[in-house]
């Protein structure tokens, strides 16, 4: 199969922290990267020379962009569907639009992984209050009220304790377009990062367990520590999505570790790489960066197993202030995004720390 040669350039919608670690991992592999975002200052500004400022609904600016690239992914799901078809009818975009069209309805995802036989939380599409009072019924409490659509960190969905939290829930999403889903009570949340190439090859790095604070994630520990029958339905879970959906790039599945069975349940999926896999960078051969590239230009998928155990903690706002502190342990890999302003909830950097297997780690 042609693969792009290097010098080629790759497209990405998007200029966060995601598309500027990808965009460095593209150099790295001898590529150039043109970033596409609406925004004035971005991450990934700093690390490519090319740069197209414009909405992601302008027609003309995308058919230029589409002229001066050789392939085009992206780094968050909330780019318009419309705008991925648009490219897709002058250069290969990868994940495609069927790809984003489901990862952007929670109520069309978990459809979708229900229909390969892979268990999710209870649930039920709900457009009126009397349908969520009757769905609540059956689900029972408590449930969780969330927005099919454009919900991230916890924004966008609401507990439901009892019965009578229903209406004040349903008030404060405002929407006809929710989903209900019955609360899963779980040991864990781990995440699988699956990686598919332009051949059909599947690897997938171990699965990685991930703890949350004021629902932003806060740290990742690789492997996860669930037993090894886990460990392998939780990557044959990642394997039967990414293929059933002809997937090409790397893609990341978030799992409940229920404590009641079916004990791993699809919570979400994100098309494209994902903070849960950044400790890939220095824990694996191949970061999850430079898989996407790898498979998004033909090349060869990389090695995926893991040197050593890694955790990996987020530096949210104001925790970049202990940048200066961090450098001084030679064991932290520490990643700053460039972003100068720290407001709260901003992922403003990340640190990984390596250890020997046979460590007892103390997180
Ligand atoms: P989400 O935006 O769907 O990823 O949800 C954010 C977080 O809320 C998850 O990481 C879970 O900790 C929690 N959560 C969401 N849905 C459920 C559910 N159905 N049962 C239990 N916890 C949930």
């Amino acid at each position: 199969m042609q693969h792009l040669v290097p010098g080629s350039v790759i497209g990405i919608l998007g200029g966060g922290q995601l598309g500027r670690m990808l965009a460095m991992a593209a150099a790295q592999l001898g590529y150039r990267s043109h970033v596409f975002c609406p925004d004035a200052k971005f991450p990934a500004d700093q690390v490519t020379g090319l740069v197209t400022r414009a909405e992601y609904g302008d027609q003309a600016a995308l058919r230029s962009f589409a002229g001066s690239v050789d392939v085009v992914t992206y780094e968050f799901e909330n780019i318009p569907v419309e705008t991925v078809e648009f490219l897709s009818t002058n250069v290969p975009v990868y994940p495609s639009a069927k790809v984003l069209e489901i990862s952007q309805d929670r109520l069309h995802e978990k459809d979708f992984v229900n229909q390969l036989g892979i268990a999710t939380a209870d649930y039920a599409g709900v457009s009126s209050l009397e349908e969520a009072r009757v769905a609540l019924e059956k689900l029972g409490c408590p449930a969780v009220l969330k927005t099919r659509r454009l919900g991230y960190d916890g924004k966008g969905q609401v507990m439901i304790r009892t019965p009578e939290e229903l209406e004040a829930a349903w008030q404060k999403l405002n929407s006809d377009q929710l989903i209900l889903e019955g609360f899963v009570s779980f040991d864990k949340e781990i995440s699988v990062i699956a990686a598919r190439g332009r051949d059909g090859e599947i690897r997938c790095f171990t699965p990685a367990e991930n703890r949350h604070k004021n629902h932003i994630l806060d740290t990742s520990i690789a492997p996860a520590r669930i037993d090894e029958a886990l460990h392998k339905e939780a990557v044959a879970i990642g394997s039967r999505m990414i293929e059933a959906l002809n997937y090409v790039g790397v893609m990341a599945v978030e799992l409940f570790v229920s404590t009641d069975a079916p004990r791993l349940r699809v919570n979400e999926i994100a098309p494209r790489v994902h903070n849960s896999g950044h400790w890939t960078l220095e824990a694996c051969a191949t970061s999850q960066f430079e898989q996407h590239i790898r498979a998004i230009c033909g090349l060869p998928l990389g090695g995926v197993e893991l040197y050593g155990q890694a955790v990996m903690t987020n530096l949210i706002g104001e925790d970049i202030r202990d940048y200066e502190q961090l450098m001084q342990d030679p064991a932290a890999n520490v990643h700053h995004y460039g972003k100068i302003e720290a407001r709260p909830g901003r992922k403003m950097g990340h640190v990984t720390r390596l250890y020997d297997f046979s460590e007892k780690l103390d997180v």
